[in-house]
């Protein structure tokens, strides 16, 4: 049999290569980006709780009505708008579900869109299995800012789309409000839509508020607003996140999420409202993750790495040019046989494989696991 691929140039994704390479070779895994503490045993508890309660069939296919309520709560808090919960919110399996939902939801074969390189690795593909043609914008080491000039010099007829994504996986940068007025000017009185990729909302650093599109009357109306409480409550294994926008968009991206996976799992929407009812819960994040931050940057020191800025995000990035000047995929994953420290090679998350020779490090980890991680890179 012959098989056409549809992907024909996708291999396994870098995460799970570095997170394999990492378990065989007994090494600390700071590559994939998932937490490496233990959740809070309340929101276990509650899990627990509910799955024992009897909520373990099918959820309504926007979410449960108490999550869509605790997620408007949230929003209107922190970026007071109080989106409608029966027609503006919609509850997803992961931000991945939510991106993949959004992309086929507005993008048409031949229609343009546009993303920042370096770009978290699951949007290319959904956008290419929509017949979508990439217009990748790059944005600039070591400060990793747009260049709006540019965005405007590649916005054309054809493009649908603007993938933004603040905090910036892999590149820790975070918007300022002149980045929101930017792309407002840019798409008025166009039919561009934005998915504003906010699954890092929580983790930005040195009193640098998030910039959610939200905040925007303007552009939320062209808006898909996508989070994950993987990155908030430390779940990613939970696969719950959701998407927030105005009724009609959410319309349409509710036709592709009800097909895709019609709802998402019961006793983890009941668990993660429960536990939003305190908002401490997520407000606290930013110093959480702003002491891990500096304590790995801190050790970070000793080694031969130069530190680039992380404004956001759990991730790090380091230049190793004045160590070697071996390809960024080779160098992570000798330094994972080697050295005994899994990272991330940035040249993954661009369509041109740019390689500046940076590595992405997770810094979600223990304070034992992080030192030892950097008296490894000391070495180096
Ligand atoms: N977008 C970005 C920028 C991410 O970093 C991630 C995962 N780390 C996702 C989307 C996917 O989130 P989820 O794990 O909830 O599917
Ligand atoms: N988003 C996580 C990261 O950037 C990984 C997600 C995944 O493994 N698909 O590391």
């Amino acid at each position: 049999m012959k098989l056409n691929s549809k992907l024909p140039k996708v291999g396994t994704t870098i995460f799970s290569v570095m997170s394999k390479l990492a378990n065989e070779c007994g090494a600390i895994n700071l590559s994939q980006g998932f937490p490496g503490f233990p959740v809070d045993s309340k929101i276990t508890a509650f899990v627990d709780k509910f799955m024992k309660e009897g909520y373990n069939q099918y959820a309504p296919m926007p979410g449960v009505p108490v999550l869509r309520e605790q997620i408007a709560k949230k929003t209107n808090l922190l970026y007071n708008y109080l989106p409608n919960t029966e027609t503006e919110i919609c509850v997803t399996s992961g931000a991945t579900e939510a991106l993949f939902a959004a992309i086929t939801a507005v993008v048409q074969p031949g229609d343009e869109v546009i993303i920042f390189e370096p770009a978290y690795d699951s949007y290319i593909p959904a956008i290419e299995l929509c017949g979508g043609i990439v217009v990748p914008i790059e944005l600039k080491y070591p400060n990793y800012n747009i260049d709006w000039n540019e965005v405007e010099d590649k916005v054309s007829e054809k493009t649908r789309l603007i993938i933004t994504n603040t905090p910036h996986n892999p590149t820790g940068a975070v918007w300022a409000s002149s980045d929101i007025d930017s792309l407002k000017n840019i798409v008025r009185n166009t039919n561009i839509v934005v998915i504003s990729d906010e699954v890092y909302e929580h983790i930005t650093f040195d009193e640098t508020p998030h910039q959610s599109v939200i905040l925007d009357e303007e552009l939320l109306e062209r808006s898909m607003v996508i989070s994950s409480f993987g990155k908030t409550f430390h779940t990613t294994g939970w696969k719950i996140g959701y998407c927030v926008a105005k009724p009609a968009l959410m319309n349409e991206f509710k036709k592709v999420h009800q097909f895709l996976t019609f709802s998402s799992s019961t006793p983890f929407q009941y668990a993660i409202a429960e536990y939003m009812k305190d908002e401490s819960n997520y407000l606290h994040l930013p110093s959480f993750f702003q002491q891990k931050r500096d304590f790995f940057r801190e050790h970070l020191k000793n080694t031969k790495l130069e530190i680039l800025p992380c404004k956001g995000t759990y991730f790090q990035l380091a230049s190793y040019k004045n160590i070697s000047d071996e390809s960024d995929i080779d160098f992570a994953k000798r330094i994972t046989k080697e050295y005994g420290v899994a990272s991330i090679p940035v040249s993954v998350f661009y369509n041109s494989q740019r390689d500046d020779k940076v590595l992405r490090f997770c810094f979600a980890k223990q304070s034992a696991e992080l030192s030892k991680a950097c008296e490894n890179l000391s070495k180096l």
